[in-house]
């Protein structure tokens, strides 16, 4: 599962969760993007704060693990190198599941390489408050969509509640909430 996790919330754990159970797998790897393309370097959080963050919110779960190979390859973050890395320190006999939001895969056809996207994973997408779930134009062999509880958390959300000085408790986990005190992360005055 790759997403910016800036900051990891909720909604990304119960999704990793939810697909872990319905698919049976392993493990879910959660993947913090290096500099995602699509967002503004300026406005994404340096990607040690985003990768301890999500070590943070997974630790406990002995199906969850982080990888760094986004945050370690230089230059901005496209999928098809994230599924090419992976595969590589997996092996090719690893069957390989890549978790994406509603919202993101609807953007996902103007993604880099993407005919060899869903040659090297099959894509799960997920339901998100929001955003309808739609397989439309999408490989249907190589994709399943996946109805899970809804919780309409955002991390755009949450950055903005800890700028207005609200909380943020119960939506990202509490280490998280201590985290993010600890190093006065998106407070306006710092960026
Ligand atoms: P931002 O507001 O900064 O874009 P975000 O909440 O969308 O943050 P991302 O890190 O962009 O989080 O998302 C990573 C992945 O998790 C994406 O595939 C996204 O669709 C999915 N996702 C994020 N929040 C939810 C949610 N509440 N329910 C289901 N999927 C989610
Ligand atoms: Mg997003």
């Amino acid at each position: 599962m790759g997403g910016t996790f800036d900051p990891i919330h909720h909604g990304h754990l119960v999704a990793a969760s939810e697909v872990q159970s319905t698919f049976d797998l392993d493990e879910v790897i959660f993947v913090p993007t290096g500099r995602p393309y699509q967002k503004d370097a300026q406005e994404v959080t340096d990607a040690e704060h985003r990768y301890l963050m999500t070590v943070i919110a997974t630790a406990s779960n002995p199906r969850f693990r982080v990888s760094r190979v986004d945050i370690d390859r230089p230059g901005p973050t496209y999928t098809i190198d994230t599924l090419r890395d992976l595969t590589a320190s997996l092996g090719e006999d690893t069957e390989m599941f890549f978790i994406t939001g509603a919202d993101a895969l609807a953007q996902i056809l103007t993604w880099k390489n993407v005919d060899e996207l869903f040659s090297l994973a099959h894509f799960v997408g997920v339901s998100r408050p929001g955003h309808e779930l739609r397989s439309e134009g999408l490989p249907v062999d190589r994709l399943s969509l996946a109805q899970i509880p809804a919780l309409a958390i955002s991390s755009t959300d949450c950055r903005q509640r800890v700028m207005d000085g609200a909380p943020v408790w119960y939506l990202v986990p509490d280490g998280v909430v201590q985290y993010i005190a600890k190093h006065d992360l998106y407070r306006s005055d710092n960026g």
